[in-house]
């Protein structure tokens, strides 16, 4: 078969690798308009439950993909200045470029051609040489604007703001933080992602924003500002920008996952939010899903499809659900930022409503424990009966 993949994002490199590795037989060419080593942002961060998943499509990328990764078993909740650890949360984190890079030579090392700096501005063109052409070109996806009315996309612009920072100060745990200042409610998503570096992810309501004049203010302005905000956590280390702009969440939908030869893959197809770190993961099971429903239907491509699509519909909708009700948790925080720092993380634990007190319980004994010893479990479990 002839593939053209449009996007060297995760999505697009790991879906060539795994059809160009287990089927050779395929010709596949990706396109990417930017150069190699482009990127925006800092670290990624994969739950390591997540990760299995990479594990059993490929044990040998899964060695070489995770070798640089940091990882730490537990999370922390910062509120009111207390540190409250959640065991049983297992992290890997690693560099946005190392991941790409990894994908990369990986490709490179099978032969698959990547066209660096080539921005596929009209599909038709090339989706006219191939039998598949697969559209992993990301949130913005121009492939999926050109054929709207095929897979009848929805956005939804969420109101939160969000800038990405990097600093030196390394936090072990992916450390939830927040801050209660005059103008509003700061949070923090902070992560070490290398031996030297870690992410720190902002997020504010734009009342707060705005209040705080960072609607007017330049991205230098703003880095000085969040790393006052969080300056008792920074320590001595300062803020670092890298087109750290402030953006909203915008959450994508598609009716129709497939129009003729082509397929919508990773962020193109649907977008999750960050507060559950799954972007990454949930672009690279597509490509673990189309690289299967092309392992059973070599020849077929809609029945490849068909086939992808079965086993990443329900489980993509499910995740949305709930990274949903973490978006609307981030955005109402202010009205639970009285509760003490345990009750705070119990409630931060259970936003998505996925997760059990018994899943908890699994995870972290001794924090449920504490939970139930200061009526916290209790207390919550009669706020959801009432
Ligand atoms: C601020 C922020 C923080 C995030 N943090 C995390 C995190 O901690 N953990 C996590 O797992 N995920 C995170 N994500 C999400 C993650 O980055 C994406 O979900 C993931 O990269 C999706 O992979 P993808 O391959 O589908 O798309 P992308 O990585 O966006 O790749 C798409 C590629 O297509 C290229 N392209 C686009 N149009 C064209 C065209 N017309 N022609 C040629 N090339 C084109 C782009 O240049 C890009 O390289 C974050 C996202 C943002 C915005």
């Amino acid at each position: 078969m002839k593939i053209a993949i449009v996007g060297a994002g995760p999505a697009g490199l790991y879906f060539a690798l795994l059809a160009k590795k287990h089927q050779p037989q395929h010709s596949i060419e990706v396109y990417e308009q930017n150069p190699a080593d482009a990127t925006y942002g800092w670290g990624v961060v994969f739950s390591d439950i997540g990760l299995n998943f990479l594990r059993e499509a490929d044990p040998e990328f899964f060695r070489e993909f995770t070798a640089h990764h940091e990882r730490c078993d537990y999370m922390e909740v910062v509120h009111q200045g207390t540190h409250v650890q959640i065991g049983g949360n297992h992290f890997s984190r690693t560099s946005r470029i190392d991941m790409l890079r990894t994908l990369q030579t990986a490709c490179e090392r099978l032969g698959i051609q990547v066209h660096y700096g080539r921005r596929i501005e009209d599909v038709n063109a090339l989706r006219a040489q191939v039998d598949m052409l697969v559209a992993a070109d990301g949130g913005n996806s121009a492939i999926r604007t050109q054929f709207a009315e095929h897979f009848r996309p929805s956005f939804e612009r969420r109101r939160n703001k969000f800038a990405w920072y990097g600093t030196r100060q390394l936090f072990h745990p992916v450390s939830l933080i927040f801050k209660q200042t005059p103008h509003g409610v700061f949070i923090a998503h902070s992560y070490q992602y290398s031996p030297g570096l870690s992410t720190f992810l902002i997020e504010v309501d734009p009342d707060t924003w705005s209040r705080a004049g960072l609607d007017r203010a330049s991205e230098d302005e703003s880095r000085a500002y969040c790393a006052q905000v969080f300056r008792e956590e920074l320590g001595c280390h300062e803020l670092m920008t890298n087109r750290s702009l402030w953006f909203e969440a915008n959450i994508v939908k598609n009716e129709q996952w497939t129009h003729q030869n082509i397929v919508l893959l990773g962020d193109a197809l649907r977008t999750v939010h960050f507060s559950l770190g799954s972007g990454t993961r949930m672009a690279m099971q597509d490509a673990i899903a189309l690289h299967r429903g092309l392992v059973e239907h070599p020849d077929d491509v809609q029945a490849a499809f068909a086939a992808f699509e079965h086993e990443r519909r329900p489980a993509s909708t499910t995740f949305q659900a709930s990274a949903s009700r973490s978006l609307d948790w981030y955005e109402r925080v202010g009205d639970i930022m009285h509760l003490n720092p345990l009750a705070f993380a119990y409630h931060y634990m259970r936003r998505t409503g996925q997760v059990s007190h018994e899943d908890l319980a699994r995870r972290d004994p001794y924090f449920t424990a504490a939970c139930e010893a200061a009526g916290v479990a209790q207390a919550a479990q009669s706020n959801a009966t009432a």
